[in-house]
């Protein structure tokens, strides 16, 4: 079944918006997506009528609240095929998800002298944290390469798995690039040798089915803004028996069995990952936001961005001067480019004014710019709301703007 694309904007309130007295052409859902009415309305119907602290209050309120939060953690587990739900810990992004293992796996496993294997086109929030474990343990940092159109290089992913190697630490899709990687087949080469695995999935699961059982990872993490939910509820996915070897990240109130003044004893996965009073309404919105992709379904919504992408694609190669950066055969619908005469910042100015928002800069991927020969870079990306109209717009004042600058 394909998607009824006018009904789906009618559902997200802010497209109805202007902005500089135009329509707004919303083209940066890689940065944080709109959300739809369900969501805001399971927030608001929880703030009015069901919120209470949850996982501490005997009275109905906090035990109705506490059933809704847990049963959200249930459904994202079934979204992404996760064996149990309690492999589903609540964070607030996939940065946070990220430093958390940094801080709990990468402190009782990096020593001094391993090694983390990156790949050249990580979001800084799945290089910083490593970075900065490998320099509290000693331990170094190695980069897997990429060709000139974005592909990751396998065979050089491959040649830096050694012995000493004890993670791999890479994205599912890239933001800057819209590569998707072949993660079963990377995960399959580290486990072949015993190296553990994180999926920076930020990019993938808002746009395509994904089943953590089938990639075989360890651990996955993404963001809850980027799936149309609100700011503030994020994933780790990890495995079991991974997650209950695992210290606590944060101590404080929730995540204990017993507390003393000389010893505490700390809950089971994944309240043991959990301190403190978390965004319920946020998981509550979010868990919303799972049950609407679910309805529009993710085949079909991949489907739907993928013959957006092959549009947009035909399309920008008509403005004069523009080169569209990564061309890798599994490509999500992001496209990032750069014009001959106009700096990626004055493009956005531009469009701005044109009521378009696209993304202008170095995506929170420096190190992929330079390996690319670009600063920065700008950067349209594509959701199921959007649509060849929004894609025609943008060509239109892409052109106007060559002109401006020519
Ligand atoms: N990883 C990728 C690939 C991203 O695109 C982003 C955000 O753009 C992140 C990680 C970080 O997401 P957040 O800022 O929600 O933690």
């Amino acid at each position: 079944m394909s998607l009824d694309v006018e009904k789906i904007r009618a559902e997200f309130p802010i497209l109805a918006s202007e902005m500089r007295g135009r329509p707004l052409t919303y083209l940066d859902s890689a940065a944080s997506a709109q959300k739809p009415r369900v969501v805001i309305d399971a927030m608001s119907d929880f703030y009015a009528a069901h919120y209470a602290n949850i996982h501490r209050g005997v009275y109905q309120l906090s035990s109705e609240a506490t059933v809704e939060y847990e049963a959200v953690r249930a459904r994202v587990a079934r979204f992404i095929g996760a064996r149990d739900p309690r492999e589903i810990v609540f964070v607030r992004n996939a940065t946070e998800a990220i430093n958390l293992v940094a801080r709990t796996w990468g402190e009782e496993n990096i020593a001094p002298g391993d090694e983390i294997v990156l790949t050249m086109m990580e979001h800084h929030a799945n290089i910083v944290p490593w970075q900065m474990l490998a320099s509290r343990r000693g331990a170094s940092i190695r980069v897997a390469e990429i060709d000139d159109s974005g592909v990751l290089d396998l065979d050089d992913l491959e040649r830096l798995l050694g012995p000493r190697t004890k993670l791999v630490a890479f994205a599912h899709v890239s933001n800057a690039l819209g590569t998707i990687n072949p993660v079963a087949e990377i995960v399959s080469l580290a486990r072949e040798r015993g190296i553990v695995t994180l999926v920076d999935g930020a990019q993938a699961v808002p746009h395509q089915p994904v089943d953590v059982a089938t990639l075989d990872c360890d651990f996955y993490a993404f963001s809850g803004h980027k799936v149309f939910g609100p700011s503030g509820a994020g994933v780790l996915h990890g495995r079991l028996e991974r997650l209950e070897a695992m210290p606590p990240f944060l101590g404080g109130g929730d995540m204990i069995e017993s507390v003393s003044f000389e010893d505490t004893t700390f809950a089971q996965v994944p309240q043991k990952f959990e301190a403190g009073t978390p965004d319920i309404a946020s998981i509550i919105g979010f868990g919303a936001a799972i049950d609407y992709l679910e309805e529009l379904g993710m085949n079909e919504i991949s489907a739907y961005e993928h013959g957006l992408l092959l549009y947009a694609t035909e399309r920008l190669e008509e403005v004069p001067g523009l080169r569209i950066l990564g061309d890798a055969k599994e490509k999500a619908a992001v496209l990032s480019f750069v014009l001959d005469d106009a700096h990626p910042h004055d493009i956005g100015t531009v469009l701005d004014a044109e009521g378009i928002a696209i993304r202008a800069g170095h995506h929170c991927a420096q190190p992929l710019m330079k390996r690319m020969g670009v600063p920065a870079t700008a950067r349209a990306s594509l959701a199921f709301y959007n649509t060849r109209d929004d894609v025609d717009r943008l060509v239109d004042a892409l052109i106007k703007t060559t002109k401006l600058f020519a």
